[in-house]
């Protein structure tokens, strides 16, 4: 049990207070404070090892945090209060929690005995407990917005790696999340399809909903973000606008991380 150090705040998206977590004797996050206000979105930036896919981890709960508290929405994730203590939630408590949170992996992690139509549906069916009937609808909508309309019967093997992480975006969007975590989502990607996936993106960021996205496309953080944040041996060492962070960037660790990415 670790302790409450600071009141979450209603209203606030996403905070992180006080992160961290170590593998064995590893430290991998070592303090993690971060703020997102609703609708904002914020590009997490770093070198391999860094500690960002284990940042998304436990903010949705996949990692348990040594130290310190995640909470979306004001509500506090994998932990109830005992006082100023903070106690475990249990495992179905748990998956109530992360259905409120998108997850957009490198990898997809489509289901491939589905059809894409089905992959969408299964989530808010099974973790919400929504009908179908209630839910395709929608599904088909969310399929049409990220440009996959007439694809809706086909199966994830048909698709291109640009079309299924479209429809993983799909997905992750039917469970109608409060925040969506995106994970290198291009990384994987054929570079001739790296532009439609961020397209879609994109256009999530300019619909207001609140994105934490890991990635090493910088051209499209500067774009896209509204605040930058440099990962370094799981500290934050910088973090700002992207006209900051990007283009006049006040550590020497920051600097030399552009310098190989650009
Ligand atoms: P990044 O996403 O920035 O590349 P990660 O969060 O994946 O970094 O990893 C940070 C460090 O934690 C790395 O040294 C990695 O080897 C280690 N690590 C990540 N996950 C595990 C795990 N499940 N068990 C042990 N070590 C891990
Ligand atoms: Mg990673």
């Amino acid at each position: 049990m670790t302790a409450l150090q600071a009141e979450p705040r209603l209203g606030s998206a996403l905070q992180v207070r006080g992160a961290h977590k170590s593998y064995g004797s590893v430290p991998v996050l070592q303090g993690i404070d971060l703020d997102v206000p609703h609708g904002q979105v914020v590009a997490v930036i770093g070198p391999s090892g860094s500690g960002k896919s284990t940042l998304l981890r436990t903010i949705n709960g996949l990692e348990r945090l040594d130290e310190g508290w995640v909470s979306v929405g004001g509500e506090l994730i994998g932990v109830r209060r005992e006082g100023d203590r903070l106690r475990e939630l249990t495992e179905r408590a748990l998956l109530r929690q992360r259905a409120r949170i998108g997850f957009v992996f490198q990898s997809f992690n489509l289901f491939p005995h589905l059809t894409v139509l089905d992959n969408v549906v299964e989530a808010p069916v099974s973790a919400q407990r929504r009908k179908r009937a209630e839910v395709e609808p929608e599904a088909l909508e969310l399929l049409a917005q990220v440009g996959l309309a007439d694809r809706a019967g086909a199966y994830p093997r048909q698709l291109s790696g640009g079309q299924q992480q479209r429809v993983a975006i799909a997905r992750a969007l039917a469970l109608r999340p409060e925040l969506i975590l995106f994970d290198e989502p291009t990384s994987a990607l054929d570079p001739e399809l790296v532009s439609e996936v961020l397209a879609v993106i994109a256009g999530l960021a300019r619909s207001g909903t609140t994105l934490v996205i890991v990635t090493h496309e910088i051209a499209f953080a500067r774009e896209t973000a509204d605040v930058v944040v440099f990962l370094d041996e799981g500290r934050v060492v910088e973090q700002g606008p992207p006209a900051c962070v990007l283009d006049d960037p006040q550590h020497p660790r920051t600097r030399e991380f552009l310098s190989k990415v650009l």
